[in-house]
């Protein structure tokens, strides 16, 4: 390894030190007898000082380095309170490793901001923003929160196949791919897998990996592969469990966001308001009332449409000021294809599923599950689901499975909806959607 100091690494008793930096060279100003370089690394950018008559060679050539090149810097370390981190690098000799071309097909710290596709076709370039970066920091943050939060709560990480036989979630979003001589598909969710986890007497497993759906419509909040961070726990008296768990899970995040968070925050300027637990819950049936009342939000089957979701976060921002809130007891004919949602005893029209929304973002859907072996079957029949192709996961159920329930969180929702981010892409460092598959 090169020997390479970094700008956290230099405080007040490096002045006068002579050190090597490394960087991409985002900018030059040229003074004539003085040139201020600044350079980027990973933890931020800093100056580099170029004086003319202590080498004339040297300042010729570093100043007429292309943009975004990449450059090692030897020098001596000068505090100077005016510059950025308090300190800059008076250059004594360089090396430029690598030559960037010109023009760049983006430009790094162009004010006028590029399309998002132009950013997403030149993401290398893209994600040498440091703003773009800081969004990628805080994501970092957000996951390890989650690890914590699982581990500290007696979860174990499990990982589950994404090459599966069976969808989870119906089969207008699966892709299809050849599997040597047979068709197999990429999962949707790891929820059959997590389940006979359950009857393998795991007790609490969760996951965090990618999740496949071949989204049909091209949305803001949809990506063709996400990161699906799943829980699920035995012994459950009620889908209420499985929704404490999930809002603890949320606050505890938000808390390391808002702790750890900074420089990363200060680049992304939103009012993070800590929730109050419990999170308020809305009944699906108190929503549907009152889009009716509106006379718009609801689809056909009796559930809300996107608009309707973004209303009732609306509702709900005006009337309490909050931004999450449960929407719970799902009716089993919206849940519809999810047959193994667990029906309430005393009223088998509606089940305990709930989604965690955010200003009308759907984070999070959840529930208690069937663990019954008859009731299953019976509610794979209604779906006219085939046994045959669920048998693996049916198998599961005839042997001792426990009550359980659990959810899935879709990562980049969440990290959307704490940076108030428009289209979730930009939280996704190399986006899937139908129209991208490259880069
Ligand atoms: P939506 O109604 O928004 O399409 P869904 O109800 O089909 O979502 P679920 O099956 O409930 O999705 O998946 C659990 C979570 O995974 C969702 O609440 C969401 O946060 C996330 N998620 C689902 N599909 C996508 C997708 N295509 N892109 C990004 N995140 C997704
Ligand atoms: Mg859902």
């Amino acid at each position: 390894m090169r020997d390479i100091t970094h700008i956290s690494s230099v405080d007040e008793d490096s002045s006068g030190q002579k050190i090597r930096m490394a960087g991409w060279i985002q900018d030059v100003r040229n003074l004539g007898g003085i040139a201020f370089i600044i350079m980027r690394e990973r933890e931020g950018v800093f100056q580099v000082t170029a004086i003319k008559k202590n080498d004339p060679e040297l300042f010729e050539k570093i100043v007429n380095v292309p943009r975004e090149s990449v450059t090692t810097v030897d020098g001596t370390v000068q505090e100077n309170e005016e510059v950025i981190n308090g300190f800059e690098l008076i250059a004594e000799s360089f090396e430029l490793i690598s030559e960037a071309g010109t023009p760049l097909p983006l430009g790094v710290i162009d004010k006028v901001g590029a399309d998002l596709d132009t950013r997403l076709n030149n993401r290398f370039l893209d994600l040498r923003k440091e703003k773009v970066l800081a969004l990628f920091k805080l994501r970092d943050i957000m996951e390890r929160a989650m690890r914590g939060f699982f581990t500290g709560n007696g979860f174990l990480e499990v990982h589950t196949p994404k090459i599966v036989a069976a969808g989870a979630e119906g089969g207008a979003t699966l892709f299809p791919l050849k599997y040597f001589d047979s068709e197999a598909y990429l999962a949707q969710s790891p929820q059959l897998y997590k389940q006979i986890l359950m009857s393998a007497g795991f007790e609490r497993v969760y996951e965090i990996a990618p999740a496949y759906r071949a989204e049909a419509s091209d949305t803001v909040r949809h990506i063709a592969e996400f990161i699906s961070v799943d829980a699920e726990m035995s012994f459950i008296e009620s889908s209420e469990d499985v929704m404490d768990l999930c809002e603890r899970l949320v606050y505890h995040v938000l808390k390391a966001i808002e702790e750890e968070g900074s420089p990363s925050l200060e680049l992304w300027p939103v009012d993070l308001v800590l929730p109050k637990l419990p999170l308020r819950r809305v009944t699906h049936e108190e929503c549907v009332g009152y889009l009716s009342g509106l006379g718009k939000g609801t689809d056909p089957e009796g559930g809300m449409d996107t608009e309707g979701e973004k209303l009732v976060g609306k509702w709900i921002q005006e009337e309490h000021g909050e931004d999450f809130y449960f929407i719970t007891e799902f009716p089993t004919s919206v849940v519809g294809k999810t047959f193994y949602a667990m029906r309430k005893a005393d009223d088998p029209e509606l089940t305990g599923y709930f989604d965690l929304g955010c200003r009308g973002l759907e984070i999070v859907s959840g529930g208690q599950r069937e663990h019954r072996y008859d009731v299953l079957t019976k509610q794979m029949e209604e779906n006219d689901l085939d046994f045959e192709e669920f048998e693996f996961y049916l198998k599961a159920f005839r042997y001792g499975m426990p009550p359980h329930g659990g959810f899935g969180l879709g990562a980049e929702r969440l990290l959307q909806t704490v940076l108030d981010i428009k289209n979730i892409r930009e939280c996704v460092l190399f986006p899937r959607d139908r129209a991208r598959l490259v880069p």
